[in-house]
């Protein structure tokens, strides 16, 4: 299919449309019937990728599920259609793809691809993702870890399937802004990229606002998550120098301040406002496992790096995994990791 530049909204130009991959748009465009799913543990990359793919489909005249392996948080209510997410593949649809989002292994999209390893095993899998560790997993992989999140990437596509941004009235635009907002924390992250304002500019002009979701995403929380957060950064800790910072959360802290285990995102990023922190950890009690989020200065210490040790990965800033140990010794192990790899970046 031809670039069209017309079909931008004004901003995004021919060259970035070019980078969308012919396999891609050949891919998705023959697809009818299409089953579309981001990472578990969703936030709004996740919901406004796979939402973006599935509304694309059906602007097209074709059939789509767009789905989530974990409920949807009350905080993404606000995103348009996110009421379709379902927990489950639609059993009347015959799947001739599945689009996985967001996503930089299969294992990231959780319980349905394991309970539903036979269709995931028989259905041609798209990868659309903006994870450098993502080494590839489907039958066409589009991995671009220049995209700022896999929003800016649907929002390249959509256009080369002749689906117009603002189509639904700017529905599928706020959907993706979420994902762009979110994903570069309002444009303040260093993935935001002239290509990702090109990309926002035109989401704005699509009639997705830039205010509205980014209230809604950052300054919209309960007062129970609020009271999280204060007990969490009351006990942050420091080491060499005060460039390890870290916290933890633990059980009676959700049961204290009234607040639900996904309500504890977002502490990371306050963690990492620290002006000292070259490296920044939350860790979160699971029982006999331990979830981690880390942030890394930009030019520092590689966040993948850290957290591949643990079976995770992410981006060089903002990574993340689950470390199959209690928190106590997953502490030990994941702090004596990144003493070495701040160590290793000599003196400040
Ligand atoms: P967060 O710390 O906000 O949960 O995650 C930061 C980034 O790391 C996100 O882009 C997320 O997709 C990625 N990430 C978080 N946890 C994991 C994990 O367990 N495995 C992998 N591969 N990526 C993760
Ligand atoms: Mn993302």
């Amino acid at each position: 299919m031809a670039t069209d530049p017309t079909a931008s909204l004004g901003s995004i130009t021919g060259h970035d449309l070019a980078a969308v991959p012919d396999a891609v748009v050949a891919l998705l465009g023959a697809s009818r019937r299409v089953l579309a799913i981001g990472h578990e543990s969703p936030d709004a990359d996740a919901f406004g990728s796979a939402l973006g793919v599935a509304l694309a489909v059906e602007w097209l005249g074709g059939r789509a599920t767009a789905m989530s392996s974990d409920p949807v948080p009350p905080m993404y209510d606000f995103m348009p259609h996110i009421e379709r997410i379902r927990a489950e593949p639609d059993p009347d649809l015959d799947y001739d793809l599945i689009v996985v989002s967001d996503s930089g292994d299969l294992g990231r999209v959780g319980r349905v691809a394991r309970e539903h390893a036979e269709l995931f095993g028989r259905v041609p899998i798209l990868v659309i993702d903006h994870h450098a560790s993502n080494e590839g997993f489907g039958a066409v992989d589009w991995v671009d870890p220049s995209a700022a999140a896999a929003c800016e990437m649907v929002a390249l596509l959509l256009p080369r399937l002749g689906v117009p941004l603002d189509a639904l009235d700017g529905t599928i635009a706020a959907d993706l802004m979420a994902g762009v907002i979110g994903d570069t924390g309002m444009f303040q992250h260093p993935n935001a990229t002239p290509r990702t304002m090109r990309v926002s500019a035109d989401l704005l002009a699509a009639g997705a606002s830039i205010a509205d979701v980014a209230r809604r995403i950052y300054r919209n929380k309960p007062n129970a998550q609020l009271r999280l957060f204060g007990r969490v950064l009351a006990r942050l800790e420091s080491d060499l120098d005060e460039r390890l910072v870290w916290a933890s959360l633990e059980p009676d802290d959700l049961v204290r301040s009234g607040a639900s285990a996904e309500q504890s995102e977002g502490i990371i990023d306050l963690l990492a406002q620290s002006a000292t922190a070259e490296v920044a950890i939350l860790f979160r009690d699971l029982g006999d496992r331990t979830r981690i989020s880390t942030r890394t200065r930009d030019g520092g210490v590689d966040a993948i790096v850290l957290t591949s040790t643990f079976g995770g990965g992410g981006h060089p800033r903002a990574a993340g995994a689950t470390v199959m140990l209690p928190l106590a010794e997953a502490r030990v192990a994941v702090l004596a990791e990144a003493t070495r790899l701040i160590d290793a970046l000599g003196p400040r």
